[in-house]
């Protein structure tokens, strides 16, 4: 396992860990001025930036792009709008081009609306990413395949597991990769397994965030490294056992805490942890 106790360049932050701190072109300054050697910015972000002006800066202060956050979300607006969601999709391939990002992170989406079909929504998704795999080869941006938290089952994502994650992996071949997300997987008894599974060639990105105890909000109370209790060096350990040499990027929505601390206490938190507890 790598030795982190020096080694804030193996850290990436997501963008949306300081998004109410800043502007992006601050986050992507403030985030090389703590010795963080990547980030995983967000379309919006990437919108109110301008796609060239945060590919010059992420690129100008030697950050590696570790992924863009987030397509996917085939299911959400119903079959009728399919195809619109696919050309978004197409959009969000070229801006992780534009970024020479390691990956596009793909969300599935839920159920489609009112409906009770999963085993539909999955084959949807399923649909989706495989009309997108050859946009995604040209331009040489693994589709990650992010497993999400049960919990998201019926309005974020119906891909729930690594197991789901690395079946469709088999099913769609080439360009199809995964992202493991502690706070999504941690709970796995088969998670090990899956991650060997995975091996080297499909694990494109790992986040990492901490499962607090009470977790008081679905989404947005998500806690920083070593606040909570995931096992996080563990999980960390079988990944890297596979082969995973990528950054290990700190992704932190918490509305009530860390959304309200200067981004330079944020950014220095994350830094002192990965250092210690990861
Ligand atoms: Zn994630």
């Amino acid at each position: 396992m790598r030795d982190l106790a020096r080694a804030a360049r193996l850290l990436a932050v997501n963008g949306a860990t300081v998004r109410k701190q800043g502007d992006f072109a601050q986050i992507i300054d403030a985030i090389a001025a703590h010795g963080i050697g990547g980030i995983a910015p967000w379309r919006d972000q990437l919108a109110e930036c301008g796609l060239k002006e945060a590919a010059k800066r992420i690129a100008g202060h030697g950050l590696i792009a570790t992924g863009v956050c987030r397509a996917g979300l085939f299911t959400n607006e119903g079959r009728e709008k399919f195809q619109a969601v696919l050309d978004e999709n197409r959009r969000a391939i070229d801006e992780a081009q534009a970024l020479d990002a390691r990956c596009l992170i793909m969300v599935g989406g839920g159920l489609e609306p009112g409906s009770r079909d999963l085993a539909g929504a999955r084959s949807l998704v399923r649909d989706g990413l495989a009309a997108l795999l050859p946009h995604a080869r040209a331009a040489k941006i693994p589709l990650a395949i992010e497993p999400l938290h049960p919990m998201y089952a019926a309005d974020r994502s119906c891909i729930n597991s690594m197991k789901q994650a690395n079946d469709l992996c088999d099913a769609l071949g080439p360009g199809a990769a995964i992202a493991v997300d502690v706070y999504h997987t941690w709970w796995d008894p088969d998670l090990e397994r899956q991650i060997k599974r995975a091996g080297k060639e499909r694990i494109v990105a790992f986040h990492i965030s901490d499962w607090l105890v009470p977790t008081t909000d679905l989404l947005l109370d998500r806690g920083m490294m070593g606040d909570g209790v995931i096992d996080i060096r563990n999980i960390r350990g079988w990944v890297e056992a596979a082969g995973f040499d990528g950054l290990c990027e700190a992704e932190i929505f918490s509305e009530r805490n860390w959304w309200r601390r200067p981004m330079d206490e944020v950014l220095g938190t994350c830094v002192q942890r990965f250092t210690t507890v990861c």
